[in-house]
């Protein structure tokens, strides 16, 4: 397999992998950052940024991707289409596999492959996406001021979300599949005790409708059961808060992650279990997941390994 020598390889191409291809470029790394299945992440799945620092009028997320991409190649970062679709690090240098077809050898890996959102898994989730179905609440709730809303889940996600939304939006309906929520028992109250959030216990969304836009939701209660209900309800915002997968998979046999998948780094630092190995961006985030912090951790990242590269001898 064709085989190739980097000082510093990036995977991943959202605010973390962008922003460590900044820096790293910047310290003269030669960085080869890898894009992955979608070039710019998440963030190229939303309208509007409202809260990146620096945007008074706000800026589009593939904008906003475009522009951070274009930054690095300025400074001389290598960005190339290809996924990594296996990997050894076992020992240095690190070998990462490209489209199983070529192997990149890393001194340094940055690894910034991100989350993505669960969603249910319906047509409608695709048919408005971006116009009125969501994956986060602090990205786009802000649309939905006044208006109603619906998420799904019962985890802390989802209670943390519906109470966001509340305090922007009229209504919120947060649609549980089970009896009971599984979020702790703090968010919990605060969900229960806000008299803007009406809980839908044993429901599930099984569709959206609307003329371009979502104009409601189609609910089954208790579904499967002798008595189960099906109904409609009006809303203009449906946010899934179902849980985050993070990209993680080819990496767990060599670092420590937590039962979900994340890269469990060293706290403050994007330093991983293995030297010369650094986690930046919602991989490694179970909490934040904000583009600003996602930069912020692959800016790190890349100080990291010039740091590590110059202890090694390598830069
Ligand atoms: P969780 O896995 O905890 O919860 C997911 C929720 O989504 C569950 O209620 C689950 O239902 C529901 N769900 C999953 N799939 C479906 C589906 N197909 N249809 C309908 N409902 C579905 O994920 P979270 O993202 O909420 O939390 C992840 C971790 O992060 C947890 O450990 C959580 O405690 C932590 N966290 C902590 C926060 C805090 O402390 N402030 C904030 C956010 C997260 P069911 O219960 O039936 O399985």
């Amino acid at each position: 397999m064709e085989t190739e020598r980097v000082k510093c390889l990036i995977i991943g191409s959202g605010p973390a992998g962008y922003t460590a291809a900044i820096y790293a470029g910047r310290a003269n790394l030669a960085p080869v950052l890898y894009e992955g299945l979608q070039p710019g992440g998440q963030l190229t799945t939303t309208t509007d940024v409202e809260n990146f620092p620096g945007y008074p009028e706000g800026i589009s997320g593939p904008q906003l991707m475009d522009d951070l991409r274009k930054q690095a190649a300025r400074f001389g970062a290598d960005l190339r289409f290809g996924v990594a679709t296996a990997a050894d690090l076992s020992k240095a240098p690190y070998r990462i596999t490209i489209d199983d077809e070529k192997v990149v050898e890393a001194d340094s890996l940055i690894i910034a492959t991100g989350a993505t959102a669960k969603y249910l898994g319906l047509e409608d989730e695709k048919k408005y996406a971006g116009i009125g179905v969501s994956a986060c609440a602090t990205c786009d709730g802000f649309f939905y001021r006044k208006k109603v809303v619906a998420v799904v889940g019962g985890g802390d996600t989802a209670c943390e979300e519906a109470t966001y939304l509340a305090s922007l939006a009229s209504k919120v309906y947060l649609i549980v599949r089970k009896p009971y929520l599984r979020a702790s028992q703090i968010m919990q109250e605060r969900v229960l005790n806000n008299e803007k959030i009406e809980v839908l216990f044993e429901h599930n969304a099984v569709g959206l409708y609307g003329e371009g836009g979502v104009e409601g939701v189609h609910l089954v209660k208790r579904m499967g059961q002798p008595d189960e209900e099906r109904y409609d309800k009006a809303i203009d915002g449906f946010f899934l808060a179902i849980g985050h997968q993070p990209n993680s998979d080819i990496f767990k046999p060599y670092l420590q992650t937590d039962e979900t998948g994340y890269i469990q780094t060293e706290a403050g630092t994007p330093r991983t279990n293995v030297p010369g190995v650094f986690a930046a961006g919602d991989v490694a985030d179970p909490h934040y997941r904000q583009a600003i912090t996602a930069a912020a951790s692959g800016c790190k990242a890349a100080i990291e390994a010039e740091r590590y590269l110059l202890a090694q001898g390598l830069k």
